[in-house]
């Protein structure tokens, strides 16, 4: 059974630990009942910021934002190639001193449970504080399990009820078959349980409402009609040409090369396929630019073959079918 939770209008005692979830919880901790709590966001923030001017810490590897973490030490970390730093106390572009984390992460959202719950045993299931195999294993003796999606790669045991504490949280990558992933996700962990608490802001969502009326044909006839409005699988083919250089010129030069080819290709054989492009595209990860190229429609395939050499035979070109 999915309990739906309105964290807008219910009664909370933190930001994600509304009245409801923790008089349940208490009554299933009573018992001797186990909770696996669900976060799947590393660290205890998701952006260090600076108050006055607004300016986000960024990686120097990456253009991506450090992630505030503070246990086992406080640093900032990046969580796509692992460099991290020392927390500054001064922002570097206004001079500001005041600096604070935004977007919880499951290391403050730790911190809330242990002041909801204070006499619990609860154990943080994620790359963190998890490292090796004993830990992981040690989450099976604890009575509140908060886990990233760790837990799928490991057992930490039954439960009695499993929170999904945002739903919102889930949704923040930009895949266009996140919804399927989440539905998919929350039902398959409520089906594991006795019992599962959804909390949300949007209780009107098509999503929420889906969950709740555990209605997957509706779920699946509304986002088969989204797909098919959209161009996207089942009704059309996706693929990623990525670009990788050294330098943003190099990476802007390669996209505009290939996008040049796959266009003539087009115009010469007019298949039913989109091409496009544009900066928003273009990324930095660990020291090396990325481009990319979005190719969309039933033609994907074909259209491709343009480009068959490139992908074989240049390292740095690389396929990827969504
Ligand atoms: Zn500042
Ligand atoms: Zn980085």
């Amino acid at each position: 059974m999915i309990t739906l939770i309105d964290l807008s209008r219910s009664p909370k005692l933190s930001a994600y630990v509304s009245r409801e979830f923790f008089e349940r919880a208490e009554r299933i901790l009573d018992h001797k009942g186990r909770i696996l709590v669900y976060f799947n966001r590393r660290g205890a923030y998701r952006a260090f910021v600076c108050q006055d001017c607004s300016h986000a810490f960024e990686c120097p590897r990456c253009d991506l934002s450090l992630a505030l973490h503070i246990s086992p030490e406080k640093r900032l970390v990046c969580h796509h190639c692992g460099h991290s730093s020392e927390v500054p106390e001064t922002c570097p572009k206004c001079r500001g001193q005041n600096l604070k984390g935004s977007g919880i992460g499951i290391q403050a959202f730790e911190d809330e449970l242990k002041k909801a719950f204070p006499s619990v045993n609860i154990a943080r299931l994620d790359s963190d504080a998890a490292k090796t195999k004993a830990e992981r294993d040690s989450t099976k003796n604890a009575d509140v399990v908060l886990s990233t999606n760790l837990y799928h790669k490991n057992d930490p045991g039954q439960f009695d009820l499993v929170v999904f504490p945002c739903l919102e949280s889930e949704l923040v990558a930009s895949e266009y078959d996140i919804e399927e992933k989440v539905y998919a996700h929350v039902r398959y962990a409520a089906k594991s349980s006795e019992e599962a608490i959804v909390q949300t802001y949007s209780p009107k969502s098509p999503l929420a409402i889906s969950l709740m009326e555990e209605n997957f044909r509706e779920f699946l006839s509304r986002t088969l009609a989204e797909r098919k409005a959209f161009g996207y699988p089942p009704y059309s083919q996706i693929a990623y040409v990525t670009v990788a250089e050294r330098h943003r010129e190099k990476a802007e030069e390669s996209v505009a090369r290939l996008l040049n080819k796959l266009q003539i290709a087009q115009n010469e054989n007019r298949f039913e396929v989109a091409v496009f492009s544009d900066p928003s595209l273009l990324s930095k990860r660990a020291d090396e630019w990325f481009g990319k190229i979005v190719v969309k429609g039933p033609g994907t395939a074909d259209l491709l073959e343009t480009l068959r050499i490139e992908i074989v035979r240049n390292r740095n070109v690389r396929l990827e079918w969504k």
